[in-house]
């Protein structure tokens, strides 16, 4: 049958891209199907911490990151209240440095690279409903934008990589393993002129900040504050809060014109039951926390490879399937959980610098067992946490 995939993927941006590069470089059938036109931005800073850009690199895309411009990110600099610390980027494991590569441009090189594996793109084109076959999820039904033609197409796994919104986890009902409540806003926009080679995280008692060097001699500039107090501002309050929280920076862009700048009301993390009979989810759709600890594209990046490597344990559905891609779901918990809990803490707002200095070690803490298990990956002595 023509229409019939091993596994259709429902978004194209890191997760659903990486992951459908992953399968179709080993030789499934796989269709990605993305709403959104080529190169189109979506509502997302985007560092990059160590396992994301270790990720691009295993799969030999990080030179296209260095070529499209995003800088070499050499250290942090952490700024608690008017002290600063700077924490180097450690070289190895093939990395010298961290990358912030724009949306615009890190989605769409995943994509190409999806579809230079063999994967085919369908786009823009929005699936509008699950179609469902023996009491499990077989297929897809949707319309292409433009000359909006009706499509319908079956698969053995229909993975959802659709956002936090997700089209998939609303229809199979996947139930939350964790949900949070914490909450943090972010406004942001982008300048020239600053330092390209750190990123800067600021933290003041309710109110932080960060600068993300990226791609065209610019550099993303955030402001976060608790959701509560979002719904009293607006994003013309930019460089007031960017102020309060980082007045040097402040000043340094404070004659550079201020473009579009975009606000995002914040929302409260979660961890989805993320496999269930011909479906799995993946990247927000599956798990989101709050952006203040900017991970969740390295996330997507992590967890496209664990779901990828789940599916082609057992390609071909039914039972083994199954427990393939449930085994990824409690991969994922288990690297997740450090990392969710204490982004939960951090979003909340509730911390003295004190407090949120050990956050911050946790933080870090939690970021090494992802960046081993990558590493481990590819090592075919080692027990991939999959297996254990
Ligand atoms: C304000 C903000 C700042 C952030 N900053 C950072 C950061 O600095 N670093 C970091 O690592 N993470 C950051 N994140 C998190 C990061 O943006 C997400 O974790 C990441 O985008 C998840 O990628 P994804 O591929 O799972 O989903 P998405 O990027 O949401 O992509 C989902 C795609 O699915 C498509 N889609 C949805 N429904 C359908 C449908 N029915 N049919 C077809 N297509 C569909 C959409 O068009 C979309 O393109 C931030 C998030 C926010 C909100």
């Amino acid at each position: 049958m023509d229409n019939h995939y091993d596994v259709i993927v429902i978004g194209g941006r890191c997760a659903g891209a990486s992951t459908a590069m992953l399968l179709a470089r080993a030789g499934l059938r796989v269709l990605v199907i993305e709403a959104a036109r080529r190169g189109t931005d979506t509502l997302s800073t985007h560092a990059l911490m160590r396992g994301g850009v270790l990720q691009l690199h295993r799969w030999g895309l990080l030179d296209d990151v260095v070529a499209s411009g995003a800088p070499a990110i050499r250290a942090t600099h952490f700024s608690y209240g008017d002290e600063i610390e700077t924490v180097d980027v450690r070289p190895g494991d093939g990395i010298s440095a961290l990358r912030a590569p724009r949306r615009t441009v890190l989605d769409a090189l995943l994509l190409d690279a999806a579809a230079a594996a063999g994967a085919e793109i369908l786009r823009p084109a929005r699936v509008t409903r699950l179609l469902s076959r023996d009491g499990r999820v077989g297929g897809v039904e949707g319309v292409t934008r433009g000359n909006r033609k009706a499509f319908r197409a079956t698969a053995t796994l229909v993975v959802g990589a659709d956002g936090r919104d997700s089209l998939v986890a609303r229809t199979v009902d996947a139930e939350f393993r964790r949900r949070g409540s914490a909450a943090g806003a972010i406004i942001y926009g982008y300048f020239p002129g600053l330092a390209r080679d750190r990123y800067h995280w600021v933290y003041r008692p309710g109110i932080t900040a960060g600068i993300v060097p990226t791609n065209d001699g610019l550099a993303c500039v955030w402001v976060g504050i608790p959701a509560a107090r979002f719904e009293a501002s607006r994003p013309e309050d930019f460089r007031g809060l960017l102020a309060q929280a980082a007045p040097e920076v402040a000043e340094s862009i404070a004659a550079a014109p201020v473009g579009r700048l975009r606000g995002y009301p914040g929302a409260p993390g979660y961890l989805r039951a993320s496999g269930g009979p011909g479906w799995a989810l993946v990247g927000d759709a599956a798990y989101y926390k709050d952006p203040i600890t900017a991970h969740g594209i390295t996330d997507a990046l992590r967890d496209a490879e664990l779901l990828a490597r789940a599916i082609l344990a057992a390609p071909h559905g039914g039972q083994a399937q199954l427990d393939a891609v449930r085994d990824y779901q409690n991969a994922r918990d288990r690297l997740s959980e450090q990392f969710f809990d204490v982004t939960e803490r951090i979003a909340g707002y509730r911390w003295d610098l004190c407090e949120l200095r050990e956050h911050l070690r946790v933080l870090s803490r939690a970021m090494r067992p992802e960046v081993d298990e990558l590493l481990g990956l590819d090592d075919p002595n080692r027990e991939s946490l999959l297996t254990g």
